[in-house]
């Protein structure tokens, strides 16, 4: 079982998507603020987070902030969960070391969604495997604004 860390300061938004997660059979911790949020990453060792950027003391920019500077935890798959949904912000999160964030209220299934898509994206780093599909991986620039040189 995958187990997650949801850090969220407020009470009912954490046992909503407590029982979202384990509905779809995830184990669960919990951390209400940024410091527990790391002491638990140390000693628990959760396979993935879903981080509030909107927390007192410490809010998720902080916290993803500590979680990146540390070589280990470079990777552990961070999803922010925000209130602000903004396109500014979805910038500034992708730009900030997420790896991917939701909109409060969360929607179930794009919970789900996201999750599935953080935790492949994960296991799998960028393997286009061109064997298996018989064809071969082009990812040529769609951006080719060539100013043909003179
Ligand atoms: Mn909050």
């Amino acid at each position: 079982m995958i187990k997650v860390l949801i850090v969220e300061d407020n009470a009912v938004n954490r046992e909503l998507l407590r029982e979202l997660l384990e509905l779809r059979g995830y184990t669960v911790i919990e951390a209400c603020d940024g410091q527990e949020a790391l002491r638990m990453i140390d000693q628990a060792q959760p396979e993935l987070l879903l981080l509030d950027i909107g927390m007192p003391i410490m809010d998720g920019f902080a916290v993803i902030q500590r979680i990146r500077e540390n070589p280990r935890l470079a990777k552990l798959p961070v999803v922010a969960v925000t209130a602000y949904a903004m396109r500014g912000d979805e910038e500034r999160i992708l730009n900030s070391g997420f790896d991917g964030y939701l909109s409060k209220p969360v929607n179930p299934s794009s919970l789900t969604e996201e999750l599935d898509r953080v935790l492949t994206k994960g296991s799998k780093p960028a393997t286009p495997d061109p064997a298996h599909e018989g064809q071969p991986a082009r990812k040529a620039g769609a951006m080719g604004a060539t100013g043909g040189g003179s």
